[in-house]
């Protein structure tokens, strides 16, 4: 028997809820105090993930964090638990429009520097290389974005691609690729929650923030510790300046989707 498609927002209609996806609490803390979101509660059983969730004018505003590993009492960053944790939340309720934001490395050389924002255009992986034929394309995902002008111009955000892998630093093969793809963020989630949004035909987003130049000498790492706080800071101003708009009332069609065939 056919399964009850999760009921999906026209895009005609209005935006009720939210989700807002990031990987560290650090990324995340900046919002929840803003918007007063309530206490956090488990995602799922066995998950370390958490939701925190709150009311912006006309919206619900759920936001997710990866939680604390608890083998490794860090974060659990990375492609793994993102994808995992935007399958759970999608197909527990109804989501009507779903924003991955979090921090990512830049590029100097693409005119970014520590805080510079970016909406996604396209979703690659930089490091799963299979020179199969069709799986060497399946490895690199390729999946396009809905773009959203309308928030390019009322977040001052310029568009462009994001890939994602597993790894804070970079091999020369992957300095390589970002190069020819003219990749604007390395990141260690966007794609993975991209690739389940458009199984699922979940309207998504990806808002990154840089704190690290990839082609910079000193190590990531690095920058990053140092830049985090200033980066989150930023990341915050432009997430809440999203839900606060999405909360005046608007619909998906407003933003950029269309409705999909089928
Ligand atoms: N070392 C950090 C752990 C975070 S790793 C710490 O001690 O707190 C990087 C996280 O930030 C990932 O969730 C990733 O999405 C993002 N990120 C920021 N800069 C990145 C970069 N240059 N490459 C890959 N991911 C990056």
């Amino acid at each position: 028997m056919q399964e009850e498609p999760v009921r999906r927002n026209h895009p005609k209609d209005r935006i009720g809820r939210v989700v807002v996806h990031y990987a560290m609490e650090e990324e995340a803390a900046g919002l929840a105090r803003r918007l007063e979101l309530g206490p956090p509660t488990p995602l799922h059983e066995g998950l370390p993930a958490r939701l925190r969730s709150g009311r912006v004018g006309s919206i619900e505003v759920i936001q997710c964090t990866h939680g604390t590993d608890p083998s490794h009492g860090v974060d659990r960053i990375g492609l793994e638990t993102a994808c995992l944790t935007a399958w759970a939340l999608m197909t527990s309720q109804e989501v009507d429009l779903y924003v991955n934001a979090g921090t990512c490395g830049g590029f100097g050389a693409r005119g970014a520097g520590i805080g510079s924002g970016y909406l996604a255009s396209r979703f690659l992986y930089h490091d799963h290389r299979v020179p199969l034929p069709g799986f060497r394309e399946q490895g690199e995902a390729r999946i396009e974005a809905t773009r959203r002008p309308v928030l390019e111009e009322l977040l001052g955000l310029e568009a462009g691609p994001v890939s994602s892998g597993s790894s804070l630093d970079a091999t020369e093969h992957e300095l390589e690729f970002f190069e020819r793809e003219r990749v604007v963020a390395k990141d260690m989630e966007a794609t993975a929650i991209a690739a389940v949004a458009m199984d699922l035909r979940t309207p998504f987003m990806a808002l990154k923030t840089v704190t690290d130049l990839v082609d910079h000498p000193e190590p990531s790492h690095q920058q990053f510790l140092r830049n985090l706080e200033s980066s989150c800071g930023l990341l915050t101003d432009r997430v809440e300046a999203l839900v606060r708009y999405v909360g005046r009332g608007v619909t998906l069609e407003h933003l950029g989707d269309h409705p999909t065939p089928g």
